[in-house]
């Protein structure tokens, strides 16, 4: 099992692609092979995951830019299918009242808009490509996980309703929640929006790809970008004894990105380790027994937050925090604290053992939103922590306006860099300080 940690290591190739529960519904494709020559584009993109390969759908199909994408293992190898497949109207971790007290009304308004447009566009993507990516209902559900939590969900609801004019969301009560959706000991009501959906995410990276194939968009898998450099104009990146040339270079290998990929990018995330259990299909006892009543996604309000959904087949995925290093994340005690978690959540399920495990690296900011920033043609996205399924396409859209010398909105996530964390090497322990904090913070809150 792998050790990689992005944080300590040079780059990801060469790891294996996670044995998850997505990868056990499809066939896994063989990879395309590297460039064989030097070239010259339009635009590099360093990433197929979802970011890198909307971006250069969006870069070919409506700025008519001549596209390549570098993927140094194969498409889908990082977050974007290792995910819980949440397609979620956010990103980052600040709550609609944290904008609204950081930025102001107007500006969270308008940043509020564009976390909705993101799940839109994945839903208008999977319509128009007849995409076949196991799409599940309608349905977003944040459980309160103490009175005090249900609280503040219900003034994050009349805020977002009154203030960001969000008409998707309504309050649920723990006897409603119970009958309706989920009988778990450890509800205090919940808030739901109708604007999000669970979805396969290795289905849908892997139609993305088929998407940027078929308008030409030369893709190459097995390359890593090793070295990227400016050389007058224009930026050349070599890869094996190849070098790739563009004006323009979209760096989009998110958590994975090589540990110092750019002066632009180096030190301004922490790779911070998430992990997912899938059990077998529950029984109709167990759906019983555990109450469980929709196929809509489910989150609690904890800092270290519990996520869940029952899968098409009635399997329940289950996911959390993993390890604080990535030397530790195969370590059995991980699976087991997880398991223990999924027990806790659903008493029913002491004997339901989990058939998947596997864990991804999510990218957070230090400012807790993400950045799609674009300086001397040379553009990143980084920072959506955990919820970038949706909030990608959007990315991926504005990076590819950037990139074309298009405007784009005039708010923070678009015009700002990514701050640098002060001591990048001592950030572990720091994660490791915060999780004690918050296990401390989520038992009195
Ligand atoms: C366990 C887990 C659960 C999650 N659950 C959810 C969820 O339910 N909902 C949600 O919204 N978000 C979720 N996320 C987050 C979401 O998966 C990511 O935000 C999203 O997939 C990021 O996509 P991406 O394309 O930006 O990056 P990635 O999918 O990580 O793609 C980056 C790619 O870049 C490649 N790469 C890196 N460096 C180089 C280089 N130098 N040269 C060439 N290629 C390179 C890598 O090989 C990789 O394939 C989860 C993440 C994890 C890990």
């Amino acid at each position: 099992m792998s050790t990689y940690d992005p944080l300590y290591q040079a780059h990801c190739q060469g790891e294996a692609f996670a044995s998850s529960y997505w990868a056990s519904t499809c066939q896994l494709e063989k990879p395309m092979a590297p460039p064989q020559r030097d070239h010259t584009y339009d635009v590099i993109v360093i990433g197929g995951g979802f970011t890198g390969l909307l971006s250069a759908f969006y870069l070919a199909t409506e700025f008519n830019q001549k596209v390549c994408i570098l993927e140094a293992n194969q498409v889908g190898f990082g977050a974007s299918a290792r995910n819980a497949g949440f397609a979620l109207p956010s990103s980052g971790r600040l709550s609609a009242l944290q904008m609204g007290k950081k930025w102001g009304v107007e500006i969270a308004q308008q940043i509020y808009h564009e976390y909705q447009t993101a799940v839109s566009r994945v839903a208008e993507l999977i319509d128009q490509h007849d995409i076949e990516c196991d799409k599940q209902e309608q349905g977003y559900i944040k459980i309160a996980h103490s009175h005090n939590a249900a609280k503040g969900l219900l003034s994050g609801l009349e805020y977002s309703q009154n203030v960001l004019n969000d008409n998707h969301l309504s309050f649920i009560h723990n006897d409603e929640l119970q009958a309706n959706y989920i009988n778990t000991p450890n509800s205090f009501g919940a808030v739901r929006t109708t604007h999000g959906f669970g979805l396969n995410p290795l289905k849908l990276v892997r139609s993305y790809k088929s998407l940027v194939q078929q308008v030409g968009v030369d893709l190459y898998e097995q390359s890593l970008a090793q070295q990227l450099v400016k050389k007058g104009q224009a930026y050349r990146v070599k890869v094996n004894d190849i070098h790739i040339t563009a004006k323009k270079v979209i760096i989009a290998g998110n958590a994975y990105n090589n540990r110092q990929i750019h002066h632009h990018l180096n030190n301004r995330y922490l790779p911070i380790l998430s992990s997912i259990l899938v059990t077998r299909p529950l029984s109709t006892d167990e759906l019983i027994a555990t109450g469980l009543k929709t196929h809509q996604v489910m989150m609690d309000t904890r800092t270290l937050k519990y996520y869940y959904r029952l899968l098409p087949d009635n399997r329940l995925l289950f996911g959390g925090r993993g390890a604080v290093f990535g030397k530790d994340q195969a370590k059995l005690k991980y699976r087991h604290h997880l398991e223990a978690a999924l027990k806790h959540s659903f008493p029913a399920l002491q004997n339901c053992h989990s058939e998947y495990h596997w864990h991804g690296y999510i990218a957070a900011a230090l400012d807790d939103h993400p950045h799609i920033y674009c300086e001397d043609n040379l553009a990143y996205a980084i920072g959506y922590c955990g919820s970038g399924v949706a909030f990608s396409a959007q990315a991926a859209y504005r990076l590819a306006q950037m990139v074309s010398g298009q405007p784009v909105p005039k708010l923070p996530i678009y015009q700002t860099p990514a701050p640098k964390f002060p001591f990048a090497t001592l950030s572990r322990l720091g994660q490791y300080g915060f999780y004690n904090l918050a296990i401390l913070k989520d038992r009195l809150y």
